[in-house]
């Protein structure tokens, strides 16, 4: 089966969640299954192997990967994929997080949701100017997640490489929020 047809056939959309009229695409099954897991870690990295970008910067470290020297991953679900990515590549794991949870220093971005509001953290020290970063996150829905972890990374002087999700909700228009950076999706819908 190609990959996003396995994603949309392991996927599962909720009704009413987190609150009335929002359609939840649940991908919690996809993580669940081994396969199918393996098959998404692979191609979010590939995503940042392509970008012409990353080719172009030198690498900075032993054991980097061909697009990206870290992987930055947004709580919570993207924890899970940019920890997988970065071991499979060899390069380290940092964490964008909600407001609080960090505890050094730290900038911090607000925006609005689908559905309320939220503050993102990164700690200070956790990306060096230069570096190449690929940012990952489960889904993309109206961007406002996604663009506010890019320009964390930015404001600490990382170059983002490459932004990959497992599912773009394209009607919600993410892609635009997002550019002149681009999302590689493993699934649109
Ligand atoms: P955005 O900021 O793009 O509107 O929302 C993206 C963030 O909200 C992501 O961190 C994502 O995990 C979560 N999110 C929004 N809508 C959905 C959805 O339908 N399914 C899942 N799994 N996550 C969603």
């Amino acid at each position: 089966l190609p990959l996003d047809e396995l994603i949309a056939a392991l996927s599962v959309d909720v009704l009413d969640f987190p609150a009335p009229g929002i359609v939840f695409r649940d991908l919690t099954p996809v993580f669940a299954d081994g396969p199918a897991f393996r098959r998404v870690v692979e191609g979010l990295a590939s995503a940042a192997a392509a970008d012409p970008r990353a080719a172009a910067l030198a690498s900075s470290g032993d054991g980097a990967h061909a697009g990206f020297d870290v992987v930055v991953g947004v709580e919570a679900r993207g924890f899970l994929l940019a920890a997988a990515v970065a071991l499979d590549a060899g390069v380290g794991v940092v964490p964008v997080r909600k407001a609080g949870k960090l505890p050094r220093e730290r900038v911090s971005a607000s925006y609005d949701l689908e559905y309320g509001s939220a503050t993102l953290e990164l700690h200070t020290d956790s990306i060096t100017p230069g570096q190449r970063v690929l940012v990952v996150d489960d889904v993309l829905a109206t961007g406002g997640t996604l663009a506010a972890a890019i320009g964390l990374v930015e404001e600490l002087g990382g170059v983002v490489t490459a932004v990959s999700v497992i599912a773009e909700l394209v009607d919600l228009g993410g892609r635009q929020v997002i550019a002149p950076h681009t999302v590689h999706a493993l699934w649109t819908t």
